[in-house]
């Protein structure tokens, strides 16, 4: 081992393995890289099986001071064959019982190649939020640690206040009239930084949920767990959610908004990082050359992300929205996206819409977001894909889905401006209508101006001197970095 490679520090990241926790952590890894640390990445060995078979026998080929490494996951073998809340449940099962163990294992193989001279002895953890395991095993070798939360702060915050919304007998509600006697509208404003927020605003799963439902104590569990950690780490920025942010730092006094990440990397030269990828899904790559030949701003880009289902029904509604819209549309139909399995598009939509609509299963949506073509974004409001589409300066029509997306649609349309919400049954026509809107309508407009705003505040903040970037060396210096 050379001598600068012995003097690096040596940070262990830690993602929740599902793509919207690996893609903003992998993001400041690739930070921390640039900022002389030596990275070790963690990825679950079923994912590192979806990785080769997605991005090819190279997919983790590292560099030198760049790699990965896996623990077992000790899900069952029919996980990501089942429904997606079965799956968040095992995962949920598997991250509380069963990961601690193979962790430590691996801090021990570090820690003999440390002693072989082949990397640095780790000397910091930076643990997704949802990954608590990671805080006993900092703990037990007086490492320092910081927990990343890859959510928004106001999510968070709901998280962190679920309990007392329970104590205090708000939840669940009582029976089925209180879905329309206005009790919904009760204000939640005691919750730090929330004003005007109510319970219709919070996830219409959590209005009704069982109290000891095994879900809602998980996340309980991370909020109680985020305690133990000397600093939190956000991908939100303050011109976002300043209230929030402050409200949160009044409990956390270690609280690092760094983000948004996109925005940070982009102004980072990253060149001989970019071979290091993230996604599960293999990437279509005929969209570029599409994009390429269409006008600027006039495709309408629609993904739902990675966890997102919907009904055969909606996704026929969406269809023939898009199609009688009459404009371009890069539609992702990922492969288990509607729920049964099959995707039925029948020849009329595809006959009618061969001109102008292109459909495939993946895409490195950073990329596409970025493309001159793209107009538009038909989102469910997932907290990374909420902020691509900020950096990338695309106002949003939104369709949450379920956990966060609720909240972050609610910020999207009503504080930022920067999008509109379409009903959960939306029929064709509303879907038409609100496309139209999106992309070339008065609200529309005003929604494009205003992103392009936010896009260019997130640009200052992570620039030298920008609230962001001052919180990524804080938190380097005052945590990574600190001695026990
Ligand atoms: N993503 C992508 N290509 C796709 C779909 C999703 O690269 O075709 C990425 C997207 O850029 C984002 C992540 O997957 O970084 C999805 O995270 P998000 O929080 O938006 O939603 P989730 O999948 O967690 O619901």
């Amino acid at each position: 081992m050379s001598n600068s490679t012995e003097r690096k520090p040596h940070a262990l990241l830690t993602p929740l393995p599902l793509q919207g926790h690996i893609n903003p952590l992998l993001r400041l890894a690739k930070l921390l890289h640039l900022r002389g640390f030596h990275i070790t990445f963690v990825h679950t060995e079923y994912n590192i099986k979806r990785l080769l078979n997605s991005r090819g026998p190279k997919a983790l080929d590292g560099l030198q001071d760049f790699h990965f490494e896996t623990i077992p996951d000790s899900l069952p073998p029919t996980y990501g064959d089942g429904d997606v809340t079965e799956d968040a449940v095992s995962l949920a099962k598997s991250v509380r019982e069963k990961m601690l163990v193979p962790f430590r294992d691996l801090l021990a193989r570090l820690h003999d190649s440390s002693t072989a001279g082949l990397v640095p002895p780790v000397t910091c953890l930076v643990s997704d939020c949802w990954m608590f395991f990671t805080i006993q095993a900092a703990e037990e070798l007086s490492l320092p640690i910081a927990l990343f939360s890859p959510i928004s702060a106001c999510s968070l915050m709901f998280v962190l206040h679920y309990r007392s919304l329970f104590d205090k007998g708000l939840l669940p509600l009582k029976d089925k009239s209180y879905l329309t006697n206005g009790y919904l509208d009760t204000k939640v404003d005691w919750i730090p930084g929330m004003k005007n927020f109510k319970l219709k605003d919070l996830p219409e799963i959590i209005w009704t949920i069982d109290p000891n439902d095994f879900m809602l104590k998980f996340l309980i569990e991370v909020g109680d767990n985020m305690q133990r950690s000397s600093a939190i780490i956000l991908n939100t920025f303050a011109e976002l959610e300043s209230d929030v942010l402050n409200g949160l730092t009044s409990m956390f006094p270690s609280l690092y908004p760094i983000g948004p990440l996109p925005s940070f990397l982009n102004q980072s030269p990253q060149n001989h990082l970019a071979s290091l990828g993230s996604n599960l899904w293999k990437e279509d790559t005929e969209y570029l050359e599409w994009l390429k030949s269409k006008e600027p701003k006039s495709v309408v880009y629609v993904n739902f992300g990675s966890i997102t289902v919907m009904s055969p029904e909606q996704l026929l509604e969406f269809a023939w929205g898009l199609a009688n819209s009459k404009r371009p549309f890069l539609w992702i139909i990922r492969p288990d996206l509607v729920v049964g399995g099959s995707m039925i598009l029948s020849s009329e939509f595809v006959n009618e819409t061969l001109d102008r609509g292109l459909i495939a299963s993946w895409c490195p949506q950073e990329e596409v977001l970025n493309h001159p073509s793209i107009g538009g974004f038909l989102t469910h409001c997932g907290w990374n894909s909420t902020i691509e589409g900020i950096c990338a300066g695309v106002p949003m029509l939104c369709w949450p889905f379920f956990a966060d997306q609720p909240i972050n649609c609610r910020h999207i349309c009503k504080e930022w401006g920067i999008g509109i919400e379409i009903n959960t049954n939306a029929k064709r026509e509303e879907v038409e209508k609100q496309v139209n809107e999106l992309m070339e309508g008065e609200i529309g407009k005003k929604m494009r101006q205003k992103v392009m705003e936010l896009k260019k505040k997130a640009e200052e903040g992570t620039k030298l001197g920008g609230l962001s970037h001052i919180n990524l060396e804080k938190v380097i210096w005052e945590v990574l970095l600190k001695k026990n």
